[in-house]
Protein backbone atom coordinates (compact mmCIF):
# COMPACT_ATOMS: atom_id res chain seq x y z
CA UNK A 1 0.00 0.00 0.00
CA UNK A 2 1.38 3.01 -1.17
CA UNK A 3 1.54 5.58 2.01
CA UNK A 4 2.87 9.09 0.93
CA UNK A 5 2.12 12.45 3.36
CA UNK A 6 -1.93 13.89 2.61
CA UNK A 7 -1.47 17.61 2.32
CA UNK A 8 -2.33 20.40 4.93
CA UNK A 9 -3.89 22.69 2.63
CA UNK A 10 -5.18 26.42 4.30
CA UNK A 11 -9.16 27.39 3.31
CA UNK A 12 -10.68 29.65 3.63
CA UNK A 13 -14.90 29.42 3.70
CA UNK A 14 -17.34 32.07 4.17
CA UNK A 15 -19.08 29.77 6.54
CA UNK A 16 -16.16 29.88 8.51
CA UNK A 17 -15.48 32.64 10.81
CA UNK A 18 -11.69 32.47 9.92
CA UNK A 19 -8.97 30.46 7.87
CA UNK A 20 -8.22 27.07 8.86
CA UNK A 21 -6.17 23.92 8.01
CA UNK A 22 -7.31 20.58 6.05
CA UNK A 23 -5.56 17.79 6.50
CA UNK A 24 -6.41 16.16 3.05
CA UNK A 25 -6.60 12.53 3.68
CA UNK A 26 -8.89 12.26 1.39
CA UNK A 27 -6.21 12.51 -1.16
CA UNK A 28 -4.67 9.46 0.00
CA UNK A 29 -6.19 7.32 -2.51
CA UNK A 30 -8.92 8.06 -5.40
CA UNK A 31 -11.80 6.22 -4.38
CA UNK A 32 -10.68 4.51 -0.62
CA UNK A 33 -11.56 6.60 2.54
CA UNK A 34 -8.50 8.07 4.13
CA UNK A 35 -8.78 7.34 8.04
CA UNK A 36 -9.95 3.49 6.65
CA UNK A 37 -6.81 3.43 4.26
CA UNK A 38 -4.36 4.43 7.43
CA UNK A 39 -6.21 1.72 9.54
CA UNK A 40 -5.07 -0.88 7.02
CA UNK A 41 -1.71 0.28 6.28
CA UNK A 42 -0.40 -1.82 9.30
CA UNK A 43 -3.16 -4.60 9.93
CA UNK A 44 -2.82 -5.38 6.15
CA UNK A 45 1.05 -5.37 5.97
CA UNK A 46 0.66 -7.94 9.28
CA UNK A 47 -1.36 -10.39 7.11
CA UNK A 48 1.02 -9.95 4.45
CA UNK A 49 4.34 -10.66 6.74
CA UNK A 50 2.63 -13.72 7.74
CA UNK A 51 2.08 -15.47 4.03
CA UNK A 52 -1.40 -15.31 4.55
CA UNK A 53 -2.89 -15.12 0.75
CA UNK A 54 -6.93 -14.15 2.14
CA UNK A 55 -8.23 -11.80 4.28
CA UNK A 56 -11.77 -11.81 5.64
CA UNK A 57 -13.48 -9.02 7.02
CA UNK A 58 -17.11 -7.20 8.19
CA UNK A 59 -19.08 -4.75 6.58
CA UNK A 60 -22.51 -2.56 5.91
CA UNK A 61 -23.92 -2.53 2.49
CA UNK A 62 -22.35 1.25 2.52
CA UNK A 63 -19.02 0.66 4.83
CA UNK A 64 -16.30 2.80 3.37
CA UNK A 65 -13.92 -0.10 5.77
CA UNK A 66 -15.16 -2.66 3.28
CA UNK A 67 -14.10 -0.61 -0.13
CA UNK A 68 -10.80 -0.20 1.46
CA UNK A 69 -10.26 -3.87 2.42
CA UNK A 70 -11.29 -5.34 -1.02
CA UNK A 71 -8.76 -2.45 -2.56
CA UNK A 72 -6.02 -3.04 -0.50
CA UNK A 73 -6.33 -6.70 -0.51
CA UNK A 74 -6.89 -6.35 -4.69
CA UNK A 75 -3.10 -4.34 -4.62
CA UNK A 76 -1.45 -7.02 -1.99
CA UNK A 77 -2.67 -9.47 -4.78
CA UNK A 78 -4.46 -11.07 -1.30
CA UNK A 79 -7.97 -12.99 -1.86
CA UNK A 80 -10.82 -10.64 0.09
CA UNK A 81 -14.21 -11.95 1.10
CA UNK A 82 -16.71 -9.85 2.85
CA UNK A 83 -19.63 -10.40 5.19
CA UNK A 84 -22.04 -7.65 4.90
CA UNK A 85 -24.53 -7.32 7.09
CA UNK A 86 -28.60 -7.76 6.84
CA UNK A 87 -30.78 -7.72 3.88
CA UNK A 88 -30.32 -4.45 1.73
CA UNK A 89 -29.85 -4.60 -1.74
CA UNK A 90 -26.72 -5.68 -2.91
CA UNK A 91 -26.44 -3.21 -5.56
CA UNK A 92 -25.00 0.07 -3.80
CA UNK A 93 -22.40 1.76 -5.86
CA UNK A 94 -19.99 0.43 -2.45
CA UNK A 95 -20.91 -3.15 -3.31
CA UNK A 96 -20.22 -2.64 -6.90
CA UNK A 97 -16.96 -0.88 -6.06
CA UNK A 98 -16.05 -3.63 -3.60
CA UNK A 99 -16.69 -6.26 -6.68
CA UNK A 100 -14.86 -4.55 -9.14
CA UNK A 101 -11.43 -4.89 -7.06
CA UNK A 102 -12.10 -8.28 -6.84
CA UNK A 103 -14.07 -9.29 -3.67
CA UNK A 104 -15.97 -12.06 -2.56
CA UNK A 105 -19.08 -10.41 -0.47
CA UNK A 106 -21.18 -12.96 1.62
CA UNK A 107 -24.66 -11.52 2.87
CA UNK A 108 -25.70 -12.68 6.18
CA UNK A 109 -28.63 -12.03 7.93
CA UNK A 110 -28.38 -9.40 10.87
CA UNK A 111 -28.71 -12.16 13.61
CA UNK A 112 -25.77 -13.96 12.30
CA UNK A 113 -24.09 -10.88 11.79
CA UNK A 114 -24.00 -10.15 15.59
CA UNK A 115 -21.69 -13.06 16.40
CA UNK A 116 -18.73 -12.49 14.11
CA UNK A 117 -16.29 -15.26 15.48
CA UNK A 118 -18.53 -18.09 14.92
CA UNK A 119 -19.47 -16.91 11.64
CA UNK A 120 -15.74 -16.41 10.69
CA UNK A 121 -14.95 -19.84 12.28
CA UNK A 122 -18.19 -21.48 10.36
CA UNK A 123 -16.81 -20.26 6.88
CA UNK A 124 -12.61 -20.41 7.23
CA UNK A 125 -9.89 -21.47 8.79
CA UNK A 126 -8.00 -18.77 10.56
CA UNK A 127 -4.72 -20.72 9.68
CA UNK A 128 -5.10 -19.64 6.30
CA UNK A 129 -7.56 -16.53 6.47
CA UNK A 130 -6.35 -13.26 7.94
CA UNK A 131 -9.53 -11.80 9.75
CA UNK A 132 -9.71 -8.00 10.07
CA UNK A 133 -12.44 -6.39 12.59
CA UNK A 134 -15.21 -4.58 11.36
CA UNK A 135 -14.34 -0.96 10.70
CA UNK A 136 -10.73 -1.98 10.89
CA UNK A 137 -10.46 -1.47 14.28
CA UNK A 138 -7.10 -2.73 16.07
CA UNK A 139 -3.81 -1.79 17.50
CA UNK A 140 -2.33 -1.69 13.94
CA UNK A 141 -4.80 0.63 12.96
CA UNK A 142 -4.23 2.96 15.96
CA UNK A 143 -0.80 3.08 15.18
CA UNK A 144 -1.45 3.96 11.08
CA UNK A 145 -3.77 6.76 12.11
CA UNK A 146 -1.15 7.89 15.39
CA UNK A 147 1.28 8.66 12.14
CA UNK A 148 -1.57 11.54 10.81
CA UNK A 149 -0.24 13.77 13.89
CA UNK A 150 3.87 13.75 12.92
CA UNK A 151 2.71 14.76 9.45
CA UNK A 152 1.22 18.39 11.19
CA UNK A 153 3.60 20.76 11.43
CA UNK A 154 2.23 23.43 13.82
CA UNK A 155 3.40 24.21 17.63
CA UNK A 156 -0.22 23.92 18.75
CA UNK A 157 -3.97 23.84 17.45
CA UNK A 158 -6.85 21.96 17.87
CA UNK A 159 -7.34 18.80 15.74
CA UNK A 160 -11.51 18.10 14.43
CA UNK A 161 -13.06 15.14 12.99
CA UNK A 162 -15.52 13.42 12.07
CA UNK A 163 -15.90 10.18 14.70
CA UNK A 164 -17.79 6.83 14.53
CA UNK A 165 -16.27 3.89 16.65
CA UNK A 166 -14.14 6.29 17.98
CA UNK A 167 -11.02 4.21 16.64
CA UNK A 168 -9.53 7.21 14.99
CA UNK A 169 -10.38 9.47 18.26
CA UNK A 170 -7.94 7.23 19.90
CA UNK A 171 -4.70 6.57 17.62
CA UNK A 172 -5.20 10.61 17.16
CA UNK A 173 -4.89 11.15 20.95
CA UNK A 174 -2.35 8.65 21.80
CA UNK A 175 0.08 10.08 18.99
CA UNK A 176 -0.76 13.86 20.08
CA UNK A 177 1.49 16.17 22.32
CA UNK A 178 -0.20 18.43 24.98
CA UNK A 179 0.06 21.10 22.49
CA UNK A 180 -2.53 19.38 20.75
CA UNK A 181 -6.09 19.10 21.42
CA UNK A 182 -8.47 16.38 19.82
CA UNK A 183 -11.96 17.52 18.87
CA UNK A 184 -14.22 14.40 17.84
CA UNK A 185 -17.40 15.05 16.51
CA UNK A 186 -19.76 12.25 17.18
CA UNK A 187 -21.82 11.51 13.71
CA UNK A 188 -23.96 9.12 15.91
CA UNK A 189 -25.61 8.72 19.35
CA UNK A 190 -23.12 6.64 20.65
CA UNK A 191 -21.74 8.37 23.69
CA UNK A 192 -21.18 5.25 26.18
CA UNK A 193 -19.50 2.99 23.48
CA UNK A 194 -17.25 5.55 22.47
CA UNK A 195 -16.11 6.86 25.68
CA UNK A 196 -15.64 2.96 26.48
CA UNK A 197 -13.14 3.03 24.12
CA UNK A 198 -11.41 5.96 25.27
CA UNK A 199 -11.43 4.58 28.63
CA UNK A 200 -9.27 1.40 27.37
CA UNK A 201 -6.96 3.14 25.67
CA UNK A 202 -6.79 5.64 28.92
CA UNK A 203 -6.55 8.68 26.58
CA UNK A 204 -10.50 10.08 27.99
CA UNK A 205 -8.37 13.02 28.78
CA UNK A 206 -7.13 13.91 25.51
CA UNK A 207 -10.47 13.62 23.58
CA UNK A 208 -13.21 16.48 23.48
CA UNK A 209 -15.99 14.53 22.21
CA UNK A 210 -18.98 16.52 20.37
CA UNK A 211 -22.01 15.07 21.02
CA UNK A 212 -24.82 17.83 20.15
CA UNK A 213 -23.66 17.60 16.18
CA UNK A 214 -25.48 13.86 15.24
CA UNK A 215 -28.65 15.29 13.59
CA UNK A 216 -31.05 12.52 14.91
CA UNK A 217 -28.51 9.34 14.06
CA UNK A 218 -26.23 7.77 12.10
CA UNK A 219 -26.67 8.89 8.19
CA UNK A 220 -29.41 11.18 9.38
CA UNK A 221 -29.62 14.20 7.54
CA UNK A 222 -31.53 17.49 7.68
CA UNK A 223 -32.05 20.02 4.72
CA UNK A 224 -29.72 22.68 6.14
CA UNK A 225 -27.29 19.90 6.59
CA UNK A 226 -27.52 19.13 3.13
CA UNK A 227 -27.37 22.54 1.73
CA UNK A 228 -23.92 23.25 3.63
CA UNK A 229 -22.66 20.11 1.87
CA UNK A 230 -23.01 21.67 -1.40
CA UNK A 231 -22.49 25.23 -0.42
CA UNK A 232 -18.83 24.04 1.07
CA UNK A 233 -18.17 21.93 -1.94
CA UNK A 234 -18.56 24.49 -4.34
CA UNK A 235 -16.82 27.15 -2.50
CA UNK A 236 -13.64 25.19 -1.87
CA UNK A 237 -13.83 22.58 -4.43
CA UNK A 238 -13.55 19.90 -1.55
CA UNK A 239 -15.20 16.68 -2.23
CA UNK A 240 -16.73 16.21 1.61
CA UNK A 241 -20.27 13.54 2.37
CA UNK A 242 -23.37 14.01 4.80
CA UNK A 243 -22.85 11.19 6.82
CA UNK A 244 -18.89 12.24 7.83
CA UNK A 245 -16.62 14.63 6.60
CA UNK A 246 -20.09 17.31 6.19
CA UNK A 247 -21.74 16.29 9.13
CA UNK A 248 -18.29 17.55 11.05
CA UNK A 249 -17.75 20.40 9.09
CA UNK A 250 -21.34 21.43 10.17
CA UNK A 251 -19.94 21.51 13.55
CA UNK A 252 -17.38 23.02 13.32
CA UNK A 253 -19.33 26.41 12.10
CA UNK A 254 -20.68 26.59 15.38
CA UNK A 255 -17.71 24.87 17.37
CA UNK A 256 -15.76 28.30 15.66
CA UNK A 257 -17.84 30.67 16.98
CA UNK A 258 -17.47 29.08 20.18
CA UNK A 259 -14.56 27.21 22.15
CA UNK A 260 -12.28 27.05 18.85
CA UNK A 261 -12.44 31.22 18.54
CA UNK A 262 -9.06 31.63 19.61
CA UNK A 263 -7.82 28.52 18.25
CA UNK A 264 -5.44 27.34 15.44
CA UNK A 265 -7.73 24.89 13.77
CA UNK A 266 -7.07 21.73 11.43
CA UNK A 267 -9.97 19.98 9.96
CA UNK A 268 -8.79 15.98 9.58
CA UNK A 269 -10.80 14.73 5.95
CA UNK A 270 -11.28 11.06 6.89
CA UNK A 271 -12.10 10.86 3.39
CA UNK A 272 -15.57 8.72 2.52
CA UNK A 273 -16.20 10.73 -0.89
CA UNK A 274 -18.39 8.13 -2.16
CA UNK A 275 -20.87 9.06 0.51
CA UNK A 276 -21.82 11.73 -1.56
CA UNK A 277 -22.86 9.33 -4.67
CA UNK A 278 -25.14 7.81 -2.56
CA UNK A 279 -29.03 7.87 -4.41
CA UNK A 280 -30.69 8.77 -1.18
CA UNK A 281 -28.03 12.21 -1.07
CA UNK A 282 -27.64 12.38 -4.96
CA UNK A 283 -31.71 12.57 -5.27
CA UNK A 284 -32.46 15.44 -2.70
CA UNK A 285 -29.80 17.51 -3.92
C1 LIG B 1 -15.21 5.39 9.31
C2 LIG B 1 -15.13 6.85 9.08
C3 LIG B 1 -15.04 7.79 10.15
C4 LIG B 1 -15.11 7.38 11.59
O1 LIG B 1 -13.96 6.75 12.04
P1 LIG B 1 -13.94 6.00 13.44
O2 LIG B 1 -12.54 5.57 13.60
O3 LIG B 1 -14.89 4.84 13.35
O4 LIG B 1 -14.39 6.95 14.50
C5 LIG B 1 -14.91 9.12 9.83
N1 LIG B 1 -14.90 9.54 8.54
C6 LIG B 1 -15.00 8.69 7.51
C7 LIG B 1 -15.02 9.24 6.14
C8 LIG B 1 -15.12 7.33 7.74
O5 LIG B 1 -15.22 6.48 6.69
Amino acid sequence: MNLFQSPLQKIEYSGFDKPIYIKRDDMLHPIVSGNKWRKLKYTVAVAQKLNYTHIATFGGAYSNHMVATACACAELKIRCSIFIRGQEPMDSHYIKTAQLYGATLIQVERSQYADKNKLFAAHFDSNQTYFIAEGGKGLHALQGVGEIINEINLAKYALVHASATGTTAVGLAGAANKNTFIHSVAVLKNQKEQEELFNEYSVQGKINLHMDYTLGGYAKTTAALMKFCTHFIAETGIMIDPVYTGKALFALQILLQNELKDKEVVFLHTGGTLGIFSPAFMQKF
